[in-house]
C-alpha cells in the first residue's frame, strides 16, 4: 500500500483525525495511549473507498456482510476501559469484524487472539494488519462465543458483538484479575458490561447503554 494511501488526504488528512481525537477527548476519553491509536490507526483503509471520506466521522460504517466498522467512541471506550487496571499479556477479542478495534488494541498489549465468523471478514483483517506492520495478532474463524481454549486463559477479553445473557465460557476463560468487555442485551436495549474475575467471585459493572450487532452461534 502507498504512503499516499496510509497517511490519507483530504477528508482522511491528519486535521479530521486531529478533531476526531478532540471531540473523544471531550466526550471523556482520557487514556492517552488511546487517543493516539485512534488518532494513527487509518481507518479509511478499513471502510469501503466510497465511504473514506467519512472514516473519521464518529460513526458505524458499513463493512458488507450486513456487518459495521465500530464507531471510534465505542472503540476507545472499550480499549480504555480493559486496559483500566494495568498491562495486559494476552488479550481474546471476539468479533474481529474489518479488524479496525484490532489495530488499535494489538501495540497496546502484548498479544491478541481474535475470532471473527464470517470467513472473508478475517482475510481482509489479516491483509490490514499486514500492511500496518502490526505482528502480535493471532486470527481464527469460529464461534467467539465459545472462547479459544488452546490459547486460554486470557487477561482481557473484547467482544464486538452482543449476546443476550454473557457467555459462561468467556467468563471461564479468564484469569483471575482479567476483565471481560461485552455489550448484553437484545438490540435497542444493550448494556456495555465489564466483569472483572475474582478469586471467589465476578464483578459487574454497567458502563452504559450501546449499539452493537447482535452474537451470532456458529460459523458462516
Ligand atoms: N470491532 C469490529 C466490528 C465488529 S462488528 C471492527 O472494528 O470492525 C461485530 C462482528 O462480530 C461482526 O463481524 C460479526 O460477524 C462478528 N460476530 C458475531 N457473532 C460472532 C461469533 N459468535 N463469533 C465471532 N464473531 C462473531
Amino acid at each position: 500500500m502507498s504512503d499516499t494511501r496510509l497517511a490519507g488526504i483530504g477528508m482522511t488528512s491528519a486535521r479530521t483525525r486531529d478533531r476526531l481525537v478532540q471531540r473523544l477527548r471531550e466526550q471523556g476519553i482520557a487514556n492517552a495511549a488511546v487517543l493516539e491509536r485512534i488518532r494513527n490507526v487509518p481507518r479509511h483503509i478499513f471502510v469501503d473507498e466510497a465511504l473514506g471520506s467519512r472514516a473519521y466521522e464518529d460513526t458505524a460504517l458499513p463493512i458488507g456482510f450486513g456487518q459495521t466498522i465500530s464507531q471510534p467512541f465505542i472503540v476507545a471506550r472499550m480499549t480504555e476501559a480493559l486496559l483500566e487496571g494495568g498491562a495486559l499479556e494476552n488479550v481474546l477479542e471476539v468479533g474481529t469484524g474489518c479488524g479496525y478495534q484490532t489495530a488499535v488494541l494489538a501495540p497496546l498489549v502484548q498479544h491478541v487472539h481474535t475470532i471473527e465468523r464470517i470467513e472473508p471478514l478475517i482475510t481482509r483483517a489479516r491483509q490490514r494488519m499486514k500492511e500496518l506492520g502490526i505482528r502480535n495478532v493471532r486470527f481464527r474463524h469460529g464461534d467467539g462465543s465459545l472462547g479459544w481454549k488452546t490459547h486460554a486463559p486470557f487477561d482481557g477479553i473484547l467482544v464486538a458483538a452482543a449476546p443476550l445473557t454473557v457467555p459462561e465460557a468467556l467468563l471461564k476463560q479468564l484469569k483471575v484479575g482479567g476483565r471481560l468487555l461485552v455489550p448484553i442485551g437484545a438490540e435497542g436495549a444493550q448494556h456495555l458490561v465489564r466483569f472483572t474475575k475474582r478469586e471467589q467471585r465476578v464483578e459487574r459493572e454497567s458502563l452504559g447503554p450501546v449499539a452493537f450487532v447482535p452474537l451470532i452461534g456458529g460459523v458462516s
